[in-house]
């Protein structure tokens, strides 16, 4: 027999009351609690009004469950760990380099306790946060001097700042790049005062350009590592030595900006060369610039090196003290700088270059392994197989080298015309559990790189958890 009874929604008190209720209030007191019972009741009237919910839907414990569930939600970080299994080591937007543990001991000293942050623990006095990483950074580059900043586009400009403030920087065309988000040279030399005078052309520039491009108003001159594109073919550039030597020659300072830049010649480990810091200071650049966070593989930070009475111009800049590191990431630095003074166990400790280096065989073995639990997590529908793949280093340093690597790659079994939808829903599920899984879509498949899996227990236990909907 139908009733015609209207339900009533419980009250907040009564609710407040509920033993279903208790542990919510435990856990996140007692404002939050009656903020979200409000909430939920409100949402929940017009539909009690209209005889739309059942005496079960509005029980007690039900709604201690719902809001349970978005006081849990709202509780949760919105910095999140992710797996990249993009097949990018480096990747900007999933925080580049990852910490070594003497790094993450140094920072959770830094900010559990006083330090000697701009403390001269000898004489007492006033000190300089420089001074903490100077005489690392000086002995692993061969640089005179050092100064610190928040990242490499900082260190950028700043240095022209600096050096190059109402004169003209000589850049040749082919280097006046683009970074990813919107930094862009011509861009970074307008705002730090310097006049953009380029010179050459996009493939070929020669230093007779550079010199004929010299005069009263010129303040320096600037090379730029290309990064993210690579120019092939009918080329010329100048080399470092032969530029310094140019500049020098007409009282102007070299800047090199190298981008990502590295302190150790990565062909020891196999891996594409990268220019390193010492060797263009050894070529005669006067300043060096150079990220914290990309193969150096420590925190952000822009460091810039070379010669003493620039470096000593730059500090006095107002604007270092606007683009200065803290003292979480001079911690970390200095942590990840003394891993340098062991080379020969380098990719034993630092992350990143531990993952740069993993053997694609073991990297496939990886894959087999986690095959079938991949494949039962996806049913039907999927073709999982464990393949080879080529990976990027990423952020900037070698753009156009491949990393050879293993994946899992996640085919739909379906019509040519679902495919990207499945594809689609099956990224979305991916990024939905606890710890997203983020992958990349390539060629009618999802890959999943495993480069960068270590944390395999963790992966595998949320594969049950996977919904796709379809
Ligand atoms: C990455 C890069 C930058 C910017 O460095 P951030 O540390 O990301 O600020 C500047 N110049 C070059 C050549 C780069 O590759």
């Amino acid at each position: 027999m139908s009733s015609s009874v209207a339900l009533r929604l419980p009250s907040i008190d009564g609710l407040l009351r509920h033993p279903a209720c208790a542990p919510l209030l435990e856990r996140h007191g007692r404002e939050s609690l009656l903020a979200s019972l409000r909430q939920l009741l409100d949402e929940l009237r017009s539909s009690v009004l209209n005889g739309q919910l059942s005496a079960v839907e509005i029980s007690p414990d039900v709604l201690a469950g719902r809001v349970g569930e978005r006081l849990a939600h709202q509780q949760r970080s919105n910095v999140r760990r992710v797996f990249n299994l993009t097949g990018t080591v480096l990747h900007t937007n999933l925080g580049r380099a990852l910490l070594p543990d003497e790094a993450i001991d140094a920072v959770q000293m830094a900010a559990r306790y006083p330090l000697n942050l701009e403390f001269d623990l000898v004489s007492g006095k006033r000190g300089d946060r420089d001074d903490l990483i100077e005489g690392l950074i000086r002995e692993l580059t061969g640089a005179e001097a050092v100064t610190v900043v928040n990242n490499n586009a900082a260190a950028v400009l700043l240095t022209l700042n600096s050096l190059g403030a109402r004169k003209e920087g000589i850049i040749s065309r082919g280097e006046l790049i683009e970074i990813g988000g919107a930094f862009r040279i011509p861009d970074i030399m307008a705002r730090a005062g310097v006049r953009l005078h380029e010179v050459g052309t996009t493939n070929r520039t020669h230093a007779r350009d550079y010199e004929a491009a010299i005069s009263p108003r010129s303040g320096l001159i600037m090379r730029v590592h290309a990064s993210n594109y690579s120019i092939e073919g009918f080329t010329a550039r100048v080399p470092t030595a032969e530029l310094a030597e140019l500049a020098h020659r007409h009282g102007l300072p070299l800047l090199e900006d190298l981008g990502s830049g590295s302190l150790l010649d990565l062909t020891r480990w196999g891996l594409p060369a990268e220019p390193t810091v010492r060797q263009a200071l050894l070529d005669g650049a006067d300043i060096v610039t150079f990220s914290g966070d990309k193969l150096l593989g420590g925190p952000q930070a822009g460091l810039i090196v070379g010669r003493k009475e620039l470096i000593a111009k730059i500090k006095k800049n107002p604007l270092k003290r606007a683009l200065r590191v803290d003292k979480l990431t001079l911690a970390a630095l200095e942590a990840v700088l003394g891993l340098y003074r062991d080379p020969d166990r380098l990719a034993e400790r630092l992350p990143s270059l531990r993952l740069l280096t993993r053997p694609q065989a073991e990297i496939l073995a990886q894959a087999c392994r986690l095959q079938p639990a991949m494949a039962e997590a996806l049913g039907e529908p999927w073709q999982v197989s464990a393949v080879q793949a080529l990976g990027m280093i990423g952020s900037g340093s070698q753009p156009v080298a491949r990393l050879p690597s293993a994946a899992l790659c996640l085919r739909p079994q379906v019509s040519k015309r679902m495919r990207g939808r499945c594809l689609l829903n099956l990224e979305a599920a991916l990024r939905r559990l606890p710890i997203p899984v983020l992958g990349r879509i390539d060629d009618d498949a999802l890959w999943l790189d495993l480069r960068q899996l270590d944390d395999e227990p963790a992966w595998l236990a949320q594969l049950p958890q996977l919904q796709v909907e379809s």
